[in-house]
């Protein structure tokens, strides 16, 4: 009882990973069991802990982006009897993980995914789209214009400082060096 599906969303730099250990922090205080879980891709800042762009930190369970890293995710929180689980950089998974995201909070588990809207080129991320549809909450977040300091619904990748071209690879796993956060108006996607 009481499964919720919710989804943090937005561009980089917006906070949604903030967002995401702020929530599970809470309903820890709450007493309730939680985890969090990321995907092995995202190495960032830390092998082994969910890492905020402003330092945050929580301690996760780091598994593969492949459909067992996906299994990996329902037999632990199954296993463990979690009653809350994060998933931050839900985007990375196969789209397997919506129906086993949607089917554990049918089962009472309350679901926290954080996940990119948008790619660079301006296309959505499918497993946040089909997330976004089933979601109980949407919180969705923007970050702030690095040319106009307007809301930033959108990422923008660079290559030595210029907009990537839309033949670029989709996941480049990056920080502050290959992306910015953009405006509507401000995200550039050169042809080619
Ligand atoms: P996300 O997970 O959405 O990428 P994080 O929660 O990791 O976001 O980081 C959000 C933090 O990023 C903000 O609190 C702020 O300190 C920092 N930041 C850096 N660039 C920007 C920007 N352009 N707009 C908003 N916040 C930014
Ligand atoms: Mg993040």
């Amino acid at each position: 009882p009481g499964g919720f599906l919710e989804i943090i969303t937005g561009p980089m730099f917006a906070g949604k990973t903030t967002e995401l250990i702020k929530r599970v922090e809470r309903q820890a205080f709450a007493k309730r069991k939680v985890a969090l879980f990321k995907p092995a891709i995202d190495t960032r800042y830390s092998a082994e802990e969910v890492v905020a762009h402003n330092g945050l930190s929580y301690g996760a369970y780091v598994v593969p982006t492949n459909e067992e890293g996906v299994e990996l995710i329902r037999e632990i929180t199954l296993k463990e009897g979690l009653e809350v689980i994060g998933i931050d950089e839900v985007q990375f998974f196969p789209m397997k993980i919506v129906e086993v995201l949607n089917g554990l909070a049918d089962e009472g588990v309350y679901v926290i995914a954080s996940g990119l809207n948008l790619d660079f080129k301006g296309d959505p991320f499918p497993v946040t789209k089909e997330l976004l549809v089933r979601a109980d909450n949407i919180v969705y977040l923007t970050a702030v214009c690095t040319v106009c300091g307007r809301p930033a619904t959108r990422s923008q990748r660079l290559i030595d400082g210029k907009p990537a071209p839309r033949n670029s690879p989709v996941i480049q796993v990056g920080g502050r060096e290959s992306y910015e956060a953009r405006c509507r108006e401000h995200h550039i996607v050169p042809e080619g």
